[in-house]
């Protein structure tokens, strides 16, 4: 708190953290953030975490980078060897013109040579207008798909399930909606960490009388306020919904008006799930048969239902599969397209909704649009006054790691991504990374990714940005400058238009304002938004009108696939990739933690958040814990096939006995080293959420 003698200026923008996208007052004297306060945006309602209220320091970070880099001739071999603290070993300064040069001249080379060799991965902390870019050059300036970001490693497979039953890959109804609900299912996921605000409002929700089901292998908080509590086994999903939605069919108790009217496939359906009865599906995913038909009972006798879920569903080989499973029960049941009920897949980043829509994945153009389309293409050719481009698909995040080894990639330009954390066998994407001929970043601090770099192009956070951002809710909102970037830092528009240019390309935008109307041409989610409504007030896309603040739920009159019926996709139970065994009993979860943000390189260097959670650390239950004879606070090494960590042990009865919950904010025990990078065939997202692991006693790193 403070009064107005602490700042001279206050600035509204928005959270630059999780997807709930929080409105914020920011209060701010000399450049600096003094403190925040949360604002009545249309999803948090006055209301903020403690990242969003604590976490912004981290702009003011002695290593934020100030001025471009490139890579000294004399440098030691690429690695994960640079000290943030001394970068001059490794890199010297140079001034913008001689490192755009040097980044756009690198790529064009390898674009020149005989194959296109050059990938990028654009970044879901930027606002839909870079994103738009980021993708534009790409395409238009290779050639090819190969863009994609980190929606491949959190809801690729939510949205291939959506597109593929409902026509769409966006939420059909605001986390709010809740309000209008009178059951719901919270599922693979821990909104009290991770979506701290939407918490909020579940937790309400149960407190005025709604029937709360959360489902997850770990005890998440949530569960505290559920009506059920299902702690089903890791990796039994698609057996407990099958299970359940067996009951469902079993007693009669679906929307037959529901699935006449609006619904395809649902014989196949009912016939398919006659193979998975509770009684049967109880001893794979842990969940007594009761208690199963009770869940079952319980969402099918509301009203209106909502269904949340978050990474727990998506990264698994079967992610889309658990998507396909969560879209049926909520079409059996009746539940999208009327207040209180809909499908809602918590999106992790503040922009990782609005970069997807805007095309920044290796399949679709701007909203969606298959990249496969010669319609399409020339659309969007027609707008860029560009040649045409590869009709084909491009490689996602992991295939480019794999092409990158085989030599099929060779130059890649990363901007506001850290794949060097984030991938999975990460050490596998860091030796891809040190192959590179030529690899840009483009980034606030020195990345784990920037260690590997040949150009470091400085530039800005989201507090020092313009331009639009896209929340989970469809919420399009205004994000504005608070602060002036440090030293030469540009803002992430301006970098890429310079690239543009060095690469031949007819680019010539002086404000992100004419890229949003730029998308607005091929982009009718963005039908009735401009730019000056959005300085105003945040609008909800699809917006019907130039005054419809926009649609809270959508699909109450159809979906928009043929015959505008949303289509049942039954869904078989497959094994995780690798299966605890002799040699690695245990399995592995890794996910977030409230204080640390995804890869750590903004909430580490947040004072309070990091004051708060310091040290890299696992949980297990007390129980497992003493069978190892490993005191809480003490140190334990991780195994699987991929590598080896070692980290502090917390007890937390939440944990079942035969897993370990690791986070992977922490570059010191990176959790990745530890994950496997097998995909789902369909969204090809990694499986985070399983391997299997050995757990012994060690001693402190
Ligand atoms: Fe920011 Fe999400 Fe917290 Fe809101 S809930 S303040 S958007 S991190």
């Amino acid at each position: 708190a403070g009064d107005s003698a602490d700042y001279d200026r206050e600035v509204d923008s928005v959270c630059p953290y999780c997807g709930v996208g929080c409105q914020i007052k920011f209060k701010v004297k000399d450049n600096k953030i003094k403190y925040v306060e949360g604002i009545d945006g249309p999803a948090n309602e006055n209301r903020l975490c403690v990242k969003g209220r604590f976490g912004f320091d981290y702009i003011n970070h002695p290593h934020r980078l100030t001025k471009p880099l490139i890579r000294r001739e004399d440098a030691p071999a690429k690695g994960l060897n640079v000290d943030p603290g001394n970068l001059m070993t490794h890199f010297r300064e140079a001034t913008w013109e001689e490192a755009l040069d040097a980044a756009a001249g690198g790529l064009a080379r390898l674009r020149d040579q005989k194959g296109p060799y050059v990938a990028g991965f654009g970044s879901a902390k930027c606002s839909n207008e870079e994103a738009y870019l980021f993708q534009k050059l790409i395409r238009q300036g290779f050639g090819h798909n190969n863009v994609d970001h980190c929606t491949r490693l959190c809801h690729a497979s939510s949205v291939s399930a959506l597109i593929e039953n409902v026509g769409s890959g966006a939420v059909t109804a605001t986390f709010n909606e809740i309000k209008n609900a009178d059951v719901a299912i919270v599922i693979g996921c821990n909104p009290i960490e991770n979506h701290p605000v939407a918490a909020t409002y579940f937790k309400q929700f149960a407190k005025r009388g709604g029937k709360l089901i959360v489902m997850d292998p770990r005890g998440v908080g949530l569960g505290r306020f559920a009506t059920h509590r299902l702690q089903f086994k890791a990796g039994g999903d698609v057996s407990m919904l099958n299970a359940i939605m067996h009951a469902i069919v079993e007693e009669e108790l679906y929307d037959a008006d529901y699935i006449a009217q609006f619904t395809e496939n649902w014989e196949a359906m009912k016939e398919h799930l006659k193979g998975f009865s509770p009684e049967k599906m109880a001893p794979i995913c842990g969940i007594e048969p009761d208690a199963l038909r009770a869940a079952a009972r319980t969402f099918a006798a509301g009203k209106a239902g909502m269904i949340f879920w978050g990474m727990g569903v998506s990264q698994h080989i079967h992610g889309t599969d658990n998507a396909r499973c969560l879209i049926n029960l909520a079409l059996m049941t009746g539940n999208v397209g009327k207040p209180g009920a809909g499908l809602h897949p918590l999106r992790g980043q503040n922009n990782v909704q609005g970069a997807s829509d805007a095309g920044l994945i290796p399949m679709f153009l701007p909203d969606y649009q298959s990249v496969m389309d010669d319609g399409v293409r020339s659309a969007f050719t027609e707008v860029w006054q560009s040649e045409d481009f590869s009709n084909e698909k491009g490689l996602t995040v992991v295939e480019i790691m794999h092409a990158i080894h085989d030599g099929d990639i060779r130059g890649m330009y990363i901007l506001g991504e850290n794949p060097a954390m984030s991938d999975p066998d990460v050490d596998h994407a860091r030796a891809a990374l040190a192959k590179l001929e030529h690899l840009v970043v483009q980034d606030i601090f020195l990345t784990e990714t920037a260690n590997y770099a040949d150009v470091i192009l400085p530039s800005s956070a989201w507090y020092e940005k313009s331009g639009t951002v896209t929340n989970t809710n469809r919420q399009v909102q205004m994000g504005r400058p608070v602060c002036t970037p440090p030293g030469e830092a540009k803002e992430d528009w301006w970098i890429e238009v310079e690239l543009a240019k060095r690469l031949g390309l007819n680019w010539a935008y002086d404000h992100p304002s004419q890229v949003f109307a730029e998308m607005k041409l091929n982009m009718g989610s963005l039908d009735n938004i401009t730019w000056e409504r959005l300085e105003r007030t945040a609008v909800t896309y699809p917006s019907l009108s130039p005054e419809d603040p926009g649609q809270p739920i959508v699909f109450g009159d159809g979906f928009p696939r043929a015959e505008g019926r949303a289509s049942f996709r039954p869904a078989d139970v497959i094994p995780p990739d690798e299966t605890p065994d002799a040699d690695y009993p245990m399995v592995l979860i890794t996910g977030r933690q409230l204080e640390h943000w995804h890869t750590g390189s903004m909430t580490r260097r947040s004072k309070v958040l990091d004051a708060v959670e310091p040290e890299a650390n696992c949980s297990m239950h007390p129980k497992t814990l003493s069978a190892l004879g490993v005191a809480p606070g003490e140190y334990v090494e991780l195994s699987t096939r991929r590598g080896t960590v070692t980290v502090m042990a917390r007890a937390d009865r939440a944990v079942a006995e035969d897993n370990v919950f690791l986070p992977f904010a922490y570059v010191e025990a990176a959790a990745n080293i530890l994950t496997n990078a097998a995909l789902d065939p369909y969204g090809k997202i990694p499986e985070f959420k399983y391997s299997a692991v050995k757990v012994a006693k060690a001693s402190a790193p």
